[in-house]
């Protein structure tokens, strides 16, 4: 059985945050994760804002540390070159008593040190915001918040831990921990096992069921559902900023987002499900998002829609994150109730982990051979002219385009699957192939034929994530020779 001196039970963006900075010291890293590729859990189905710090107070864990993490994003876009902009957040009031509620918002904004945050007039905050409704009758305006693309920023920080060391084992779902000798015997659901001086409880919404394994703390994680709205990238609603409501006690309310890879997004919902696996959206919470979505930007428009998701914000009673070392077991640090500010707060979060296992005695040196940076993901759809150019004449296959919506090459479909992800999402989200106005009905086949060139398997085998999502079943010629297609 092979020894770790840690092993991280998820690969969202807390488990792959958390990676990334202990894989700068000389410690063997397991990750462990149940899906086929990382950040497939909450850490994909998110909002993709980098919040400004002015929701939660510092009395909360979550607020320092969504107020330390934005702070940290230039630095880690610079190193590891994934999509992130700066472009603000605005909240917006329509009523005197919204007015007063985003008073409350900017005085704690301004407590928290929040960057540059204003409170504006109606007129400041139509000059800042072209798209924005006339109606406003002011708000606040946060110059620190950005949006950030958060696929690629998981896959980024799980590249970085790999080239410093980390090993990944995808499709790894953690069933049993047994406490022998110091260290915790793991078993994943396929009979794979190692052992580990020190786990990292980083399970999302399953971090409950993981705490259960140990034999650890008991509580409940809450999935609290939000669904959410792609607009083409034509839409005329795209603001220049994140558009924020004014707040409700669980929920920051329905945003209008300028995503950064272009389109608009508008949610999310705030529901509470029973059901950690609900994916589901409904016409009903669309038809209130958008109303919710135009009153803020009135050119937001259901005939721009292209596609719906949801994701669950694993919340917990007390609503604030939980991290810490087990007071139950030993060997054990519970992160649970990464909720909302998560994604933000990530960057810190990774640190505040590591600076807990030291307290609690991991010895951590520096490695001497570090890598501190990833080569730059190269984009036909950003490249000039000229750049194409020498692009082709490298290789042609940069200027096969794969995905018509999104501008995407063969060269970055072959560059993501020879950095390790081989289904058909993982693709799309490492490049954005499938991501656009068809959502794939052109760019799949296409996909799914380069994936088996490059990784020889069949097509029979590749999945849209993992699990039993294949995509094909067989030649339709060979199932109807079995009887398996009537007609
Ligand atoms: C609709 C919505 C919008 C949001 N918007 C924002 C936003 O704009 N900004 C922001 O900062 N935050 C936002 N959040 C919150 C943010 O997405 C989460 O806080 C964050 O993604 C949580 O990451 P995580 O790594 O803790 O969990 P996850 O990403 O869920 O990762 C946990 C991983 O553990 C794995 N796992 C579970 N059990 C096991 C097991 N037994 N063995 C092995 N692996 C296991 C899972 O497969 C999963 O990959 C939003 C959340 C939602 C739902």
């Amino acid at each position: 059985m092979e020894e770790y001196d840690i092993a991280i039970i998820g690969s969202g963006v807390t488990g792959s945050a958390t990676a990334c900075v202990l894989s700068r010291y000389d410690l063997r890293i397991a990750v462990l994760e149940k899906a086929a590729d990382v950040g497939f859990g909450v850490s994909k189905a998110n909002s993709g804002i980098v919040h400004g710090g002015f929701h939660y107070p510092l009395t909360t864990l979550k607020g320092r540390l969504e107020i330390q993490g934005n702070l940290m994003f230039e630095k880690l876009q610079y190193d590891l070159d994934f999509p992130f902009r700066r472009c603000g957040i605005l909240v917006a009031a329509f009523t005197e008593e919204e007015l007063a509620i985003v008073h409350k918002l900017y005085l704690r904004g301004v407590e928290n040190r929040v960057p540059g945050i204003e409170f504006c007039s109606r007129e400041r905050m139509l000059a800042l915001e072209e798209k924005l409704s006339s109606d406003v009758m002011g708000g606040l305006y946060a110059p620190n918040g950005g949006v950030v693309e958060p696929y690629r920023y998981v896959f980024s920080l799980s590249e970085l831990a790999k080239a410093n060391g980390a090993e990944f084992f995808t499709r790894y779902e953690v069933v049993k921990a047994v406490r022998n000798q110091e260290l915790w015997e793991l078993t994943a659901v396929d009979g794979r096992q190692l052992r580990a001086k020190w786990v990292v409880n980083a399970a999302g919404l399953f971090a409950d069921q993981v705490s259960e394994i140990f034999g650890a703390e008991k509580f409940r994680i809450v999935p609290r559902k939000g669904e959410e709205y792609l607009l083409d990238r034509n839409s005329k609603a795209y603001p220049s900023k994140v558009i924020f409501p004014v707040p409700t006690a669980h929920s920051k309310g329905v945003l209008v987002i300028p995503t950064v890879g272009g389109t608009t997004m508008v949610g999310p919902t705030a529901e509470i499900t029973e059901d950690k696996k609900d994916a589901a959206t409904t016409a009903a919470n669309m038809k209130a998002i958008f109303a919710m979505a135009k009153n803020m930007v009135p050119a937001v428009s259901e005939r721009d829609l292209i596609t719906s998701f949801s994701g669950s914000r694993p919340s917990m009673a007390g609503e604030d994150f939980m991290i810490a070392p087990s007071e139950v077991v030993p060997g054990l640090i519970q992160a649970a109730g990464i909720q909302s500010p998560g994604l933000t707060a990530s960057p810190a979060v990774a640190e505040y982990i590591r600076d807990l296992l030291k307290e609690q005695g991991v010895r951590m040196t520096e490695k001497k051979h570090l890598v501190t940076s990833l080569p730059q993901v190269r984009m036909i759809r950003e490249a000039s002219l000229e750049e194409a150019a020498a692009l082709h004449q490298e290789n042609p296959s940069w200027t096969r385009i794969i995905c018509r919506c999104e501008k995407i090459s063969e060269a970055e479909i072959v560059n993501a699957i020879r950095r390790g992800h081989t289904t058909v999402d993982g693709i799309k989200f490492y490049t954005r192939a499938g991501m656009g106005r068809c959502q794939g009905g052109f760019c799949s086949y296409k996909i799914l034929k380069i994936i088996a060139r490059e990784t020889g398997m069949s097509m029979e085998e590749i999945t849209k994530r993992g699990r039993s999502g294949n995509l094909l079943f067989g030649k339709i010629t060979e199932l109807a020779e079995k009887d398996e297609v009537k007609s």
